[in-house]
């Protein structure tokens, strides 16, 4: 494997994104009952077009930060959930520092698909990067999360935040660490 050490990596993502798409992307089904109902049968049943574009969106940031690290890739042609392995298989041979960067996209992706299906537990299981206690509040309006340590704030005394981007590259690089100690 052409991995770099400490990069040892799950695909917890690409579950998470094979769940998405199959469970909120399926057409709603209308009303109680088994679809036999008295709507007429021409009206299509809508389908959650917010997580579609989600789910687009996300293969696409993947496919680019790909392309733009390792050009010879080309386009991404596969099911949206092997979009993880195409971008490692890639980007193999780059420095470490470019994989460290791609697995933060991919651990960020992760918690995004994860928050999107309405797990908040994915959020509460990190440790604050400021101070490392475990427990943080999901706050979806403004997309962080927000520290519960009372003495955990910034310098006007308000809670430290963390956007998703922050968390992930917080994870990858304590992974990392973890990792070298082992060694
Ligand atoms: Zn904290």
């Amino acid at each position: 494997m052409g991995t770099p050490m400490g990069l040892g990596h799950d695909d917890t993502t690409a579950q998470r994104l094979r769940l998405l798409q199959r469970e909120f992307t399926q057409p709603v089904r209308s009303g109680p009952g088994d679809g036999r109902s008295s709507r007429p049968t021409h009206a299509p049943a809508p389908v959650n077009l917010g997580v579609v574009d989600r789910i687009r969106a996300a293969v696409y940031e993947v496919e680019h930060h790909t392309r733009t690290a390792a050009p010879e890739a080309g386009p991404f042609t596969g099911p949206v959930e092997r979009v993880y392995d195409w971008a490692r298989d890639h980007t193999a041979h780059l420095e470490a520092q470019q994989q460290k960067a791609r697995e933060a996209i991919i651990y960020r992706q992760g918690l995004e698909h994860a928050l999107a299906m309405g797990d908040t537990l994915v959020i509460r299981r990190l440790p604050c990067p400021q101070c490392g206690c475990v427990g943080m509040y999901w706050r979806a309006p403004i997309r962080r999360a927000l520290c519960v340590n009372h003495y955990c704030t910034d310098d006007n005394g308000v809670s430290n935040m963390w956007e998703l981007k922050r968390l992930a590259q917080d994870y990858i690089a304590r992974k990392e660490s973890v990792a070298r100690r082992a060694t």
